[in-house]
């Protein structure tokens, strides 16, 4: 089948390649003339494990092409994927201007019948000023579809080959016959495609990814509590955790949710029960916990310091949002080097693919170090932000050498206690005993 995807970002690279390793013709389309140059000559543009390899392999075949020109783009297509950006805008509303853009610019040059598919984020009913917008121009027959996207940084690849299920919202059978075969290959082993109407499955996403931000806040709520009623939040984490009710995953207590979609999600939701006079209360108190909990360690920080940060000189290990990604959209490790440098310290940090990125945004305010040790040394702290592999068992001696102070302040809860006793480091960590 040939397709097209416009926006080629973090979803659209990896929806568009991952099509063409099925068997798809795929144009990708971006606005970003830089980065369109780049992927014709073959640079991948993102940090996603794995996508590297079939990237090379479907454009070598000739299945995976990219281009500025959106006409040229959707030539042929039978599916457009929009898979552009949905930010926040000024109410916290999401912002559908590269949406409804997009669709009013698709009007007038869809030559054939086409099935557009929103893989954006996108509030309730956007489906419908979707197609009201490509309707004003259009001279052909065409269907717009809701098929929100699960992916996850990091295992995008896997997540998109083999997702748990997809979601379609149509109630146009011709849509439907479409999207089933395209999606077909991705669900052999029997995971769901599961249809519905569009407003459902526009919802869905909201609901899905508030669900999970509400998931780690409470958890990061009781270990609020852990520390303070002297209780550990990780034993508690297994125990709540093993209740097959509750599951295991995305209870690991931290310094907060990050990335590009937890944020925004949870506030357009909110912003969404808002606009209907619903008052979704948990949604507001996800919001306000997780604000707190981002840079819940600077105090503490500040306290081990006799209250005084400046000349501090303080290390940071990760600044993606999470391991496996270079995205640093609402990383909190960002949050927490802005209160640093407020504070008055010096800040030096290490990331293994993020770097890049975080030196686009604040450049020289901090330094880069070229690996984890790098950072540490002639530090007086090492503050920890993202829970890559890298860090979590590192050569402690070499730590305690060269950090002037052996002290860590760790958000993501990397280490035993009994270890950072015994290694007599100073350690503070999330809903857990402070080590001194
Ligand atoms: P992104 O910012 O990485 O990519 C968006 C791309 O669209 C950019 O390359 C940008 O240059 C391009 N673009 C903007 N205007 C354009 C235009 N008029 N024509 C062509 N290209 C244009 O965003 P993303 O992370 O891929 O997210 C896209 C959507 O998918 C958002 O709604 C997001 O909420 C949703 N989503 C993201 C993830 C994720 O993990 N990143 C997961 C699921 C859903």
């Amino acid at each position: 089948m040939k397709i097209a995807v416009i926006g080629t970002g973090y979803v659209g690279l990896v929806t568009g390649t991952c099509f063409a390793e099925t068997g798809n013709n795929v144009t990708c389309v971006d606005i970003d003339e830089s980065k369109v140059k780049s992927l014709q000559a073959g640079k991948i543009t993102i940090y996603e494990p794995g996508l590297d390899v079939i990237f090379d392999r479907n454009i070598k075949q000739d299945r995976l092409h990219f281009t500025t020109d959106l006409a040229e783009g959707i030539k042929g297509a039978k599916v457009i994927f929009l898979a552009l950006p949905t930010p926040p805008g000024e109410d916290g509303s999401a912002d559908l201007k590269y949406v409804l853009g997009v669709a009013e610019d698709l009007g007038p040059i869809l030559e054939d019948y086409a099935v557009i598919v929103d893989k954006s984020t996108v509030p309730v009913g956007t489906a419908e000023k979707v197609r009201d917008r490509i309707a004003v121009n259009a001279k052909v027959e065409f269907d717009v579809v809701s098929n929100p996207e699960f992916l996850r940084e990091g295992v995008a690849v896997d997540d998109f080959m083999k997702p748990d299920r997809v979601v379609i919202g149509t109630t146009s059978s011709r849509a439907r016959k479409i999207m089933e075969t395209l999606y077909a290959p991705l669900v052999r082993q029997g995971n769901p495609i599961l249809f519905m109407d569009e407003r459902s499955a526009e919802l869905t996403k909201y609901a899905a990814n508030s669900f999970l931000a509400t998931k780690i806040t409470f958890m990061n709520e009781i270990a609020n509590m852990c520390e303070l009623l002297g209780a550990d939040v990780d034993a508690v984490r297994k125990g709540v955790g093993t209740d097959t009710r509750i599951g295991k995953r995305f209870l690991f207590a931290g310094i907060g949710y990050g990335g590009s979609c937890f944020p925004k999600d949870v506030q357009a939701l909110a912003k969404s029960a808002q606009q209907v006079d619903y008052d979704f209360s948990i949604l507001k108190s996800v919001m306000e916990v997780n604000e707190r909990q981002k840079t819940k360690l600077i105090p503490r920080m500040k306290e081990y310091f006799g209250g005084d940060l400046s000349g501090k000189t303080i290390a940071i290990w990760g600044l993606a949002f999470k391991p496996y990604t270079d995205d640093i959209r609402e990383a909190p490790a960002l949050y927490n080097i802005n209160q640093l440098l407020e504070a008055g310290a010096r800040v030096k940090a290490y990331d293994p693919e993020a770097m890049e990125n975080v030196k686009k945004v604040i450049g020289d305010k901090i330094e880069y170090s070229d690996d984890a040790y790098e950072a540490v040394k002639d530090a007086d702290a090492l503050f920890i932000a993202t829970e890559w592999p890298v860090f979590r068992t590192p050569d402690f001696d070499k730590v305690s050498e060269y950090l002037n102070n052996k002290v860590i302040f760790d958000g993501r809860n990397l280490y035993s206690l009994e270890e950072m006793k015994d290694l007599g480091f100073t350690y503070f960590s999330i809903g857990r005993e402070n080590i001194y």
